[in-house]
Order: C-alpha cells, then structure tokens, then sequence
C-alpha cells in the first residue's frame, strides 16, 4: 500500500527536478518555411483542398483550405511531400495552426457542415512520387478546434500531435476533410532532443527524446568520479534525476561546470567537492594547482597527520626532572615538567629508561624494575617506578615524544641519577602447601617484592594447632627462624588443622615487618599415609575404580546434557567447562531480610570514606549523583572509580531501597556484571562505590560512535551482555529493565550489565511506563506476558536483550521511533516487530526475532544465545549476509493526503536538524532542493547522492520515515 504514494512522490520528485534547459526541437518539414513549394497532393483534384495565397504583414503566406459544408459525403484529401525520419528518433510532433469556420454560420448548410478534420500518417521506405493510395494510411486523430470562427476575426487554434513508433524511412503526413470550412495554416513536423549538457561536472552529449532514456557521462576535464554519471532524457526532451558523482582531482576546485587549479597558497588533498584552503600554518605557500603544502624547514607532518594539518617541530627536552620516595618499599615517582616546546602539537607521550650504574659503567635495569604505568607511552608527566633495590645507582632518562619527534636532530632527554634508600622488608603474601603426611606439613610462601640484595634477611614462622571448637589455645605458638623461603615440619598431629604465619626479617638495621594472615593447612589422617604405603598393592584397584568412577561421572554428565537440552532448567550449555558444572548460588532477594541492613552487611564490604575521594558528576540517578572518583587501594595505588550518593533529604526508606541495589550487587561477581568495590552505610552521606565505566551508558556511546565501531565489534559487545545475563539467569535473576541506557561501557568496549535497583519495577527508569495492572513497565523492552500479566522471568529478558540487540545494531536509535506506547503493546500484539536496523547481519537480525517470539518457551535462552554470538564471532564471513533494509516494510502507512510535510520549511533545516548538514551541497546537487524531493527518496538513491557512511545513509533514511509517519496512522513491522 505504501507503493502508490512513493511513486506519486516520485512522479513529482522527476516533475521538480526538471532542469531548466528546454528540449531542442529538429525540424522535418514546415510549411510555412517552404513557402509556395510545398508541393502537396490534393485528392480530388477539383473542389477539394485548395491552396490559397494570402499576404500578411507584405509576405507571402500558403495555407490549404477547403469549405464545402453544403454538399454531403466530403472525402477531401491532402497529402505532404515525403518527410525523412532521423533514423535515432521513432517519434514525431506534429504541430498543426488552423481556423474552423462555425457550421451555425451557414444557416441550412449546418445539416452536413462539419468542425473536425483527420489527421493520417503512411509510413513509406522510400518517396512513391504521386501515386496516393487512401488504403494506405492510418489515422493518427481527430483534429478538432479549441474555438470556431464565427465573424470577421479569424480564431486561429494549434494542436500538436506525437505520432509513434516510427520505423521505416519516412512517411506521409494526409488531412481528410469530410465536410469541414477549414484553414490549414501550418504543418510543423519535428522530434525532440535532450541538448547536450554539463551537469554536476559531468558531461551528457545531446540525446534524441522518445522515451524514459538512461543516458551516460564523462567527467569533465581534470574531475574523476567512482562511478559512471548517469541521466535521464525524458521523452519531452528534458533531463532528470542526474545522478552525478564526479569530483574535482587533487589540486582543482569546482567553479560552475569545470575544474579549475587551486590558486597558488592554497592546495586540495584529495579528490572531492571540497574547495581549495589556504596552506595551513606552518607551511610554504605553495605554487597552483597544489594537493598539498609542504613543510617549512624544521617543520614536519607524522605519518598520521593528515595533508590539512599544520607542520609541526620535533618537542624539546622534559623539563625539572625528580625523584621522591613514596614509601618504605621500593617505590619512587619520577616527575618532571612538559617541554617548554612542544612543537605545536597535542599528542605528547613521554618514555622512561632506567640503568644501573656503578662508576665503571651502566647497565639496563630491565625487567628487575617495574613502572606502574607502563615505561613508554606516557600521558602525564610522571610515572611510579617500584621493586627498586636500595644502594642502587639508578639513572633514569625521560624522553619526550610526539608524532614527529623522529625528525628531530637531537633526543629531548631529560636524566636524573637516584639512589632508594629504604628499610621496609617485603611481605608475605601466601603460604603454599607443597606436601603433607599425617605428621608433617611441607610448605612455601611468596613475598610481595625481592628483599634488596644487599641486605640479610631471614624469616620468622609461626604456627599453631586451630582452636577446636570449646577449646582455645591461642598462645601455643612455636616460632621457627629460618633462612629459606620453605620448610618442613615434622612431628605434628595427624588429621589436625594447623594455622600458620610468616615474617620477613631484614638485618641488622631492619624496621619492623608485620605477619602475614593466618592460614589453615591440615595435616592428612593416618588411614591415608597408610594407603600410600601399600602403593603397589592397591595401585590396581585404585585406578580400576578410578576408571569406574569416571565412566559412572561421564554417564551421568551426558544423561544432565541430553536432559538439559530437552527441557529449561539446569546448566544448558553444551561444553563441561568447570564453570558450568560448578553449581553457583542463587541470588538471594534482600526482602527477604527483615531488617535490610542485615542484608548489606552480609552481601556488601563496608569502605572508609577517606579512602575514596570525588572528582567530578558523571550522571544522575534516582536517588542522587553519580561522580567519577578515585579510591585508595593498599598496594595498587588508585583505582577509578563511579561513586553514587544519595540526595540530602531522604527518608529511611529511600537509603534502604538506595543501597538494596548494593546488596544485589554485591552478590554477583562476573566480568559482565557492574562490579561492587563497595558501600559507605555508616556515615550520614552513603555512598554506594563500583568500578568506573570510562564509556558510560551503553545507548549514549553508540549515538556518539555511530558508524565508528564495525558489526564485529557490536557483536562482541552484544555477546558480554549476553555473558553477563546468562550469569544473572543461573543466579535465578530476572533483571526486568535491560536496555542499552542500563548497560555501561568501559574503556575496552567491555559492556556490563548494570542498574539492579530493587524499587524495580521501575520507579528510577524514565522508561517506566504505569501498566493498567499498576507498576512501571518499560514497554518498548518489555515482553508481552510481562506487560499483560507480569509474567518475568530469564525469558522475558531474553526479550529484552533482542531489543537491545536492536539497539546495539541501530547504534543506540530508540526502538520503535516515535511510535506511543500503546501502537507499540498493539503492532507487538498482531505479530508486528521491529524492522531490521540498516546494515545489520542477517544472522543478527534473525537472533532478534527468535528473542521475540510470542511464545516465551520458544525464545532462546542465554545459554543458546552466547553459543549462537560465539559462533558467529568465530565465523566472520557469517556476517557478510545483510537482512533486508526496506524501508517501504517497516515505515508506516502513508495518508492519502499526500506528500506534504510542514515540520521543515527547507532540505537544509532538515538536515540540520539530524545533524547531517555535512550534505546540504550534495542534495542540492542533485536536485533534492524541496521536502517532497526528500520525501520521494529511496535508499538507494541516498547512497547515489553521495551519502556513503552506512550510519549517516541509516539516520538519513529513518528520519525520512519519521516525516512520513508525520501523516501515518499504523506501523507496519512486518516479520
Ligand atoms: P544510574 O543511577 O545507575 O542509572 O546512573 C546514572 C548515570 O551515571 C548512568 O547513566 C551513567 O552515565 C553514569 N554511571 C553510573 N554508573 C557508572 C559507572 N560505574 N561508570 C561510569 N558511569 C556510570
């Protein structure tokens, strides 16, 4: 249905693009211009056609009449000379001037007085001279006039006749009159040509009109286009719908209908619709017809910068070189200040080389040190170096970089010798069980950092039986010195758990170390050791039961597999990764809890307000700010972090339901979950702490990156999320608000779920919609069965994640555009669904739509949807297929009130206001100048405008179908 009026629109999209040069008419014949000569035959010879001589304006001029209105049975003929046909044309105009006299005029001749006269065409090889065979000829029409003459003034009509199709060499023209007062002033024979022309720097050479005709161009001098510039020549000899992409080469700039050289200081890089810029700074000013501008001595380009970029110098040395000591334990940070020349360039990295040296000589430090931040590529002037040794000589030498700093003659280095004195012995970090007997215990323990080597050091163990319950024994502690890192002990109890801890010791000048943590390690019961002292003896049976229990565990994992695939329930993934035979706790509901608090303290790690420390907003929740902040970690430094507070103000209530999303949080750990660092519960403001996603919300990064990230890449985003919600479904969590808005970002494009809220469903998510059962629902994400009868469950999130799947592939376009939540609950109810977005990959689109299923047992679960996007990311070509983007399904029903639409007075306004001005020049190049032409436009003619970046043609395209739905009345999502 949507066809009629896209052809309408079309049909006045050809009409307003009409070039304004006019058809070029090739005479054939004109009697007027042949004066006396014409030469024609009349049939009869006597009282039929006569020519008549008359004098207008002193010339002669010979027209053909004929008036025998009072006598019946008129049969009057009068026959052209041959006309030629043009071989290229099989179509003529035949313009005809003549006066018909008013029968009425002739009293009671008006009984057989006529007003029409035919028109007859005979089509002939070659000139039969005089012979003329009525038989022959076909009428073409009947000539009848506008106005009649009546007095003395003669109303001269015109007509003008197409006769086709032509086929042979020419043909005679014949007027039959049948009892008609008729004047023949002038016969005009002629076809038409579109005239050659030079449109949108392509050239078309003159083309004959006699039907709808694609006609093909060349470029003009120095413009090169991709493709082949096409028009068309109507058979009004007029051209239409250029469809023109040549370009001005390198070097050259369009001025009206040719290329011309960029004027000398100015220069072109590439071939495109661009005019010519001045030579940027830096540069020398470069002659005509320049593609670029080359450097200034001392001046460069990288080989990143791109041709319009200034020339920059090389950055001189860092300056102020320092060094602190930051602690006790081998750290230093090495500061310094940027170059006082940076060369004009913002992409500054700085490098740091660490050497020992003694006074004979220096040597790399290697792989010994370690620099927290990485050694090159520095942003920030400064860098924590740690694991130094004291009484080292350490040289350090920073080196400014920047995108030309190669050209530079010399190395902008700045060096700094230092020496690290410290004290602090290194810590115990585990203790590893290496054996064990019923009376003994081997064990090894590793250190947070090398003890400096010049330094003596032992360590300091001790240990102790664990308490038994009723029992306490906590000062029997044996305390062993030892030199190495290792020891056995002997004479324990068997069947016994023991606790042990160690101390580094540093001599003799040593400050105080502290123990490491209490750790368990068991000593094994005497039935045990006496198994292994019969090895040989019971080998044999050992692996024969081994081999048994292992068939007996392979059965049974098979009967789980082949179960599970039957039915929902259980792990349902194919592969016996540990994970998945690991069975994983189910997320507990903090309602259960009486008291909430209870809840948080069981789930949550309480954090020291002082640790962390507020930077800057990053968003707004429900219940207060969101900041980007830092958090003091022991022994890693900093880590980033998001801090989200709640507003001054609350009630008891509002910190509960607050920090209820931290206990839900809490109990989750999955690389694609938001991960909890922790809460401040335990002063006024609290605070709920997770780890910084540098990207932010899901929905926003993809409007701002859109076309930037490849399919593969969505897909990869798309299959963390899927991680993280095959997580949440094993926890026995329906999460209820997936969209892409509650989905976050980080700086390696990892997607994780997010916003777990539990005054869900939905009071904090703008989304939230009242349903008639009461409660928010975010009904464009929200399966049917949940909207009707709030039915959540892992499958109505499947639903969900299809729409963000959606989401994800339409680079954060919001579903079902401006449809109301009602025409959406009402096209998902008679089996409509979302189109597939532009460009998306078949097997994508179709993964959505089994996420839509009505049925929910149908739908795919988490587990079948991480398989099926690993799949595909193994497979790269299975993405090559793209699922139809026609927009002729997906957009609404047009009205029949046509193709106006008053939101936008001008192509350019609406261009604007999708941000896509960039094409203004390009539309109105081809002829696209009014909202009807916009309108009219499929998507492949977006593409032939010049609009290539597949995100810039999708935004083109559904903003073109949101003016249509201006006038629409239903969607039309049709699967
Ligand atoms: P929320 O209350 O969770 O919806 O957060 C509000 C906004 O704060 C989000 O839309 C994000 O833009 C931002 N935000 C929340 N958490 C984080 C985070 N962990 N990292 C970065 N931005 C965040």
């Amino acid at each position: 249905m949507g066809q009629p009026r896209v052809n309408f629109c079309f049909f006045l999209f050809i009409i307003r693009v009409l070039i304004s040069l006019q058809s070029k008419e090739h005479v054939l014949l004109d009697m007027k211009a042949s004066g006396s000569e014409l030469g024609w035959l009349t049939s009869p010879n006597e009282n039929g056609w006569e020519i008549v001589q008359t004098v207008v304006n002193s010339s002669l001029l010979y027209t053909y009449s004929v008036c025998n209105v009072d006598s019946a049975d008129q049969d009057n003929w009068v026959r052209t000379t041959f006309i030629q046909r043009r071989p290229e044309s099989s179509r003529v105009s035949v313009e005809l001037q003549f006066i018909v006299r008013d029968c009425n005029t002739f009293g009671g001749a008006s009984v057989t007085c006529k007003e029409t006269f035919n028109l007859f065409i005979s089509e002939a090889d070659a000139d039969v001279g005089t012979s003329f065979r009525k038989g022959q000829f076909r009428k073409v029409a009947t000539i009848a006039p506008d106005e009649v003459t009546r007095g003395r003034v003669p109303k001269v009509n015109t007509e003008t006749r197409t006769v086709v199709p032509l086929s042979k060499k020419g043909f005679y023209l014949a007027f039959q009159d049948m009892g008609a007062c008729v004047a023949l002033l002038s016969v005009r024979v002629y076809y038409k040509t579109c005239p050659s022309t030079v449109q949108s720097l392509a050239a078309f050479p003159e083309t004959v009109a006699d039907a709808l005709r694609e006609v093909e161009g060349v470029c003009v001098k120095n413009a090169v286009s991709q493709t082949t510039p096409r028009i068309y020549c109507t058979a009004e000899g007029k051209w239409v719908v250029p469809v023109v992409q040549c370009q001005c080469l390198p070097g050259y700039e369009a001025t009206e209908n040719s290329c011309q050289e960029c004027k000398p200081g100015y220069f072109k890089p590439s071939a495109s619709n661009e005019f010519c810029q001045v030579c940027p700074d830096n540069t020398k000013s470069s002659l005509a017809g320049a593609a670029e501008c080359v450097c200034e001595d001392g001046f460069f380009r990288s080989p990143s910068d791109p041709l319009t970029a200034a020339c920059s110098a090389p950055p001189s040395a860092p300056r102020d070189l320092t060094s602190t000591t930051l602690s006790g334990d081998g750290r230093l940070l090495l500061s310094w200040s940027p170059p006082l020349e940076t060369g004009g360039r913002s992409d500054l990295t700085y490098s740091v080389a660490c050497e020992i040296c003694d006074e004979s000589q220096c040597v790399a430090c290697g792989e010994k040190i370690r620099f927290e931040t990485g050694p090159t590529e520095l942003k920030e002037p400064g860098v924590v170096v740690s694991d130094l040794d004291s009484h080292h000589n350490y040289t350090f030498t920073v080196e400014a970089h920047s995108g030309v700093s190669q050209y530079g003659t010399e190395r902008a280095t700045a060096t700094i010798t230092t020496t690290l004195d410290y004290t602090n012995p290194p810590k115990v970090t585990s203790i590893h069980l290496d054996d064990r007997g019923p009376t003994s215990l081997s064990l090894s323990w590793t250190l947070s950092r090398r003890p400096p080597a010049h330094i003596s050091h032992h360590y300091e163990l001790m240990y102790r039986k664990k308490d038994i319950e009723g029992e306490s024994d906590v000062t029997t502690y044996t305390v062993l010195i030892l030199d190495k890192n290792s020891v056995q002990i002997n004479d324990l109890t068997p069947d016994t758990t023991y606790l042990f801890r160690v101390l580094v010791k540093l001599s003799p000048e040593a400050m105080p170390g502290s123990y490491s943590k209490d750790q368990p390690f068991h000593t094994s019961a005497l039935a045990e050791s006496q198994t292994q002292n019969k090895p040989t003896l019971v080998m044999g049976a050992v692996v024969g039961v081994a081999v048994i229990l292992l068939i007996v565990v392979a059965v049974l994992l098979l009967r789980r597999r082949s179960l599970c695939s039957r039915g929902r329930g259980g792990p349902e993934d194919p592969y016996f990764s540990t994970d998945q035979l690991k069975p994983l706790k189910a997320y507990v509901d903090p309602h259960t809890y009486e008291d909430p608090n209870i809840a948080i303290q069981k789930f949550v790690k309480e954090i020291d307000p002082n640790i962390i420390r507020k930077e800057k907003v990053i968003g707004v929740g429900e219940f207060g700010e969101v900041f980007r902040g830092m958090m003091k970690v022991p022994r890693k430094g900093e880590l980033a972090v998001a801090i989200k507070t709640l507003k001054p103000g609350y009630s008891e209530k509002q910190r509960q339901d607050f920090l209820s999303e931290a206990s839900i949080m809490g109990q989750f750990s999955h690389p694609n979950i938001i991960r909890l660092e922790g809460v401040v519960t335990k002063f006024k403001h609290a605070m709920i702490v997770t780890e910084y996603m540098e990207n932010g919300a899901l929905d926003t990064y993809l409007k701002e990156h859109d076309t930037e990230i490849p399919p593969y890449q969505l897909l990869g985003m798309l299959r963390g999320i899927a991680a993280g919600m095959k997580y949440l479904s094993d926890m026995n969590y329906v999460h209820r608000d997936l969209a892409a808005r509650n989905v976050l970002v980080n700086s390696s494009l990892e997607c994780k779920v997010s916003d777990f809220g539990l005054s869900r469903v939905l009071e904090d998510d703008a989304e939230g919609t009242y349903t008639t059962r009461g409660g928010k629902i975010p009904i464009r994400w929200t399966a049917p069965e949940a909207i009707e009868y709030r039915k959540f469950t892992s499958a109505s999130d499947v639903w969900s994640f299809g729409i963000v799947m959606w989401e994800v592939m339409a680079f954060g376009e919001r579903p079902y555009w401006d449809m109301s939540n009602h025409e959406v609950m009402k096209a998902i109810n008679e089996a409509f669904r979302l189109p597939a977005p532009m460009d998306c990959p078949s097997a994508i689109y179709q993964l959505m739509l089994q996420c839509w299923q009505h049925d929910r047992s149908k739908r795919p679960r988490f587990s079948d949807i991480v398989n099926i996007l690993d799949k595909l990311l193994q497979s790269p070509e299975s993405l090559k297929t793209i699922a139809d983007f026609d927009p002729h399904v997906s957009i609404r029903l047009p009205s029949t009130s046509g193709c106006d639409t008053t939101m936008f007075r001008s192509v350019p306004e609406w261009l604007e206001s999708i941000k896509m001005s960039q094409y203004n020049e390009s539309f109105a190049r081809a002829g696209i100048t009014t909202m009807d032409h916009v309108l009219a436009l499929r998507p492949e003619d977006i593409r032939n405008i010049g609009v290539r970046l597949p995100g810039h043609m999708k935004r083109i395209a559904y903003s073109i179908l949101g003016l249509k739905d201006e006038t629409s009345s239903l969607s039309v999502f049709a699967v």
